[in-house]
Order: C-alpha cells, then structure tokens, then sequence
C-alpha cells in the first residue's frame, strides 16, 4: 500500500498519529509523516498496518490521507 499526506490539507492535529501511532508521526512542523522504520524500500507501506490506516484516513477531519494499491 502507498500512503499519500497532502501538506496542504494537514492541519497538524495529530488524529492520525493517536489512531495509528505506529505508522504516523507529526514532525517539527506539526505537519503529519509515515515512520519511517514502516516505509519499505519501494516506498510502500505493508498491509499489515492497512486496517489502522484506513481508520486514521477516514479520522482525518481534512481528509489528508490518501492509500492507493
Ligand atoms: S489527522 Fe489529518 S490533518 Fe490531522 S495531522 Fe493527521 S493528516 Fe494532518
């Protein structure tokens, strides 16, 4: 699975990061990230985690999160 983070939708709120605190964390700009210790090479995220991120996208009161594949 990819995980996209629109940075202008973000609003640093951290829902994703307390719904799914081990694949999300906010950085020093209050701007949300994926860990990088779940980012594989490729880039992509296991779906082991998919069930969380689903959660945390659909928490997301800006709709920032976006998972394709
Ligand atoms: S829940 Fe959405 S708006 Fe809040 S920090 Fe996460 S991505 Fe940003």
């Amino acid at each position: 699975m990819r995980i996209g983070i629109d940075p202008g939708a973000c609003e640093g709120n951290a829902v994703c990061e307390a719904l799914a605190p081990m694949v999300f964390e906010l950085d020093d700009r209050a701007q949300a990230r994926v860990i990088d210790d779940v980012v594989a090479t490729d880039g992509s995220v296991p779906d082991e985690h998919r069930p969380l991120v689903e959660r945390a996208a659909e928490g997301c009161p800006r709709l920032a999160i976006q998972i394709s594949r």
